[in-house]
């Protein structure tokens, strides 16, 4: 392992240790979760103290002691704080629902969850409406689910296999898994045709195009919902983000 790695970087987490350091959990470009001392961060006076709260990009330079088997943050400068984030509760509570699924499943495993997220937190940092955060948040659910092999093509029946036809509904059975109306025992956590339709569509679209593709609160709603439950089963257990920012997820 290298001693020094200098890469960029969002902080998902930031708690105190000792009297005036940091304990900063660090996703980086190479998507890793790391966990690093940011010795005096928490000093009035130290420059790191505004970047190693949570969300801040940036460029940064970590230290591994390979003794103590401890990283430590040795230099930070700033590239984005994204001050649309931390003036709008529904943005903050957004993007913590997202790092919190990252941290809880170790960085889905796959090389371009940093990216994926990274651009997310810039579409929502930036967004003009509500309704957009809430696109924004399906959108990335969906593409990192995937990108996790943790979620199954919903027009695909799980059980019979077959596609499903264009005005059907899907539902979701647990495991990252649908079924046709036919198959599902439980005709619970229904993908209406048009929250199937509108997730087709859109999963092969960038974030621009997919924005500007028209839905309401009928078809956002169930994709939102369902997304989610699929997300608390990778991870194996309740998100405290739903918890604490229940009014604005
Ligand atoms: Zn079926």
């Amino acid at each position: 392992m290298k001693r020094i790695q200098r890469s960029e970087l969002i902080v998902l987490k930031s708690e105190k240790s000792g009297e005036n350091h940091r304990l900063v959990t660090l996703f980086t470009s190479n998507s890793q979760i790391i966990r690093a001392l940011a010795f005096g961060a928490a000093g009035s006076k130290s420059p790191m103290r505004g970047l190693t709260t949570p969300f801040c990009l940036c460029e940064g330079e970590l230290y591994h002691d390979p003794v103590k088997d401890l990283w430590r943050v040795t230099h930070l400068s700033g590239k984005d704080l994204y001050d649309g984030i931390r003036s709008d509760l529904k943005k903050f509570y957004t993007i913590s629902l997202l790092a919190e699924i990252i941290l809880k499943s170790y960085g889905g495993g796959d090389e371009k969850a940093y990216a994926l997220f990274e651009k997310t937190i810039r579409f929502i940092d930036r967004a003009r409406e509500n309704a957009d955060v809430e696109k924004l948040l399906a959108f990335y659910l969906w593409r990192y689910l995937k990108m996790s092999g943790v979620i199954s093509d919903p027009w695909e029946c799980e059980s019979c296999g077959r596609t499903v036809g264009r005005s059907e509904s899907v539902f979701y059975t647990g495991d990252g898994q649908f079924s046709c109306s036919s198959c599902s025992k439980e005709l619970s956590n229904e993908l209406n045709h048009q929250a199937l339709n509108y997730l087709y569509i859109t999963s092969g679209m960038t974030y621009e195009e997919a924005l500007t593709e028209e839905t309401g609160e009928m078809v956002l709603a169930p994709v939102k919902k369902c997304l989610i439950l699929i997300a608390q089963s990778l991870i194996g257990y309740p998100l405290k983000t739903l918890e604490t920012g229940s009014m604005f997820i």
